[in-house]
């Protein structure tokens, strides 16, 4: 199943979270949270099997390292994936090109 890409922004609400967020040194990190679409980086071929029902997992989101003091390994991103008949989920920590 492929969700079709919903951008995500981050909208911080305190001082505290402008403060961790985003690079001064790189204007894309931080900002490629998105919904659906596809994982940047990474192919279909790769995608996890549900524990469960052992089908490839449909990929849900992609959640951006936060900015640099709160950097997942060097800019890295989350991929997050689940199975819709059986609702188990899986995050992989991936390193994009982008
Ligand atoms: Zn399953």
């Amino acid at each position: 199943m492929l969700i079709p890409k919903i951008k995500l922004v981050s909208q911080p609400d305190s001082e505290d979270a402008k403060e961790v967020l985003g690079y001064h040194w790189n204007d894309v990190a931080g900002t490629r949270h998105h919904l659906g679409g596809k994982p940047d980086g990474m192919s279909e071929d790769e995608y996890p099997v549900c524990d469960d029902c052992k089908k490839p997992m449909t990929f849900y989101a992609q959640i951006d390292s936060i900015g640099e003091k709160l950097d997942l390994a060097d800019c890295m991103v989350i991929h997050n994936f689940v199975c819709f008949d059986c609702f188990n989920v899986k995050a992989i920590l991936s390193q994009t090109q982008v």
